[in-house]
């Protein structure tokens, strides 16, 4: 199947082709028709799957149909996890005029302040600076969030974030789509996803 047939629009569909991809992967396959019904997903895949775009897709489509700012979250273990999901959707989000807003540690905290300000499409970043923003960037608010992921649920937890995971969901709406990817699954994982998903389909590879 190609991008077109799992209903990716044109647009994303000629993104796809310029970056080269050609045909979605097996994890593309299986998610990308279930993440477009707007259902909550977990998906068992590797780096390396081609999660990123798996997930970055049908969000991107989201937007298009009814683009609205600080639409989605997308919640990384490491900085530089973060920085290669945040080009992937800078990469896909070049001719739609996509804002994305990388949000890390180790990084000028008033500069993210100001980059959040300018209310950008979608949000990347590891957990423990977007707490920090969330708890005291005024102005700042993911209230009207429409899609959250965590990629590498199994790392964010052995990274022990799962305490400010909580604290952060505390802050999104109960309304709204979570995608939660992960290479294994394990009770820590499983009561994440009991945390945060709602009804969700299983894909795995
Ligand atoms: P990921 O698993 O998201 O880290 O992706 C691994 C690599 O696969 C990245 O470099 C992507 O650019 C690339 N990629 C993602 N989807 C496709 C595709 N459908 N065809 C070819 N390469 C892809």
């Amino acid at each position: 199947k190609t991008f077109k047939d799992l209903g990716i629009v044109d647009s994303l569909c000629e993104a796809c082709n310029r970056l080269g991809y050609k045909k979605p992967t097996p994890i593309q396959q299986e998610s990308i028709p279930l993440a477009l019904q707007e259902r909550d997903i977990i998906g068992i895949a590797e780096t390396g799957s081609g999660k990123t775009v798996a997930f970055a897709l049908p969000i991107l489509q989201a937007l298009l149909e009814k683009p609205a700012p600080l639409f989605a979250l997308v919640l990384a273990p490491t900085r530089e996890l973060a920085v290669q999901i945040s080009q992937a959707f800078e990469a896909l989000g070049s001719q739609i005029s996509l804002r994305c807003a990388l949000i890390v540690g180790g990084m000028d905290t008033m500069q993210q302040a100001i980059a959040l300000g300018k209310k950008p499409h979608v949000i990347v970043g590891t957990p423990g600076r977007l707490l920090d923003h969330l708890e005291t960037t005024k102005g700042f608010s993911l209230r009207n969030l429409r899609y959250l992921v965590m990629d590498e649920a199994d790392r964010l937890i052995d990274q022990d974030f799962g305490p400010i995971l909580e604290k952060i969901l505390k802050f999104l709406p109960r309304e709204r789509r979570t995608f939660l990817f992960s290479a294994t699954m394990s009770s820590k994982v499983e009561s994440l996803q009991r945390a945060s998903l709602r009804n969700p389909l299983k894909v795995s590879i």
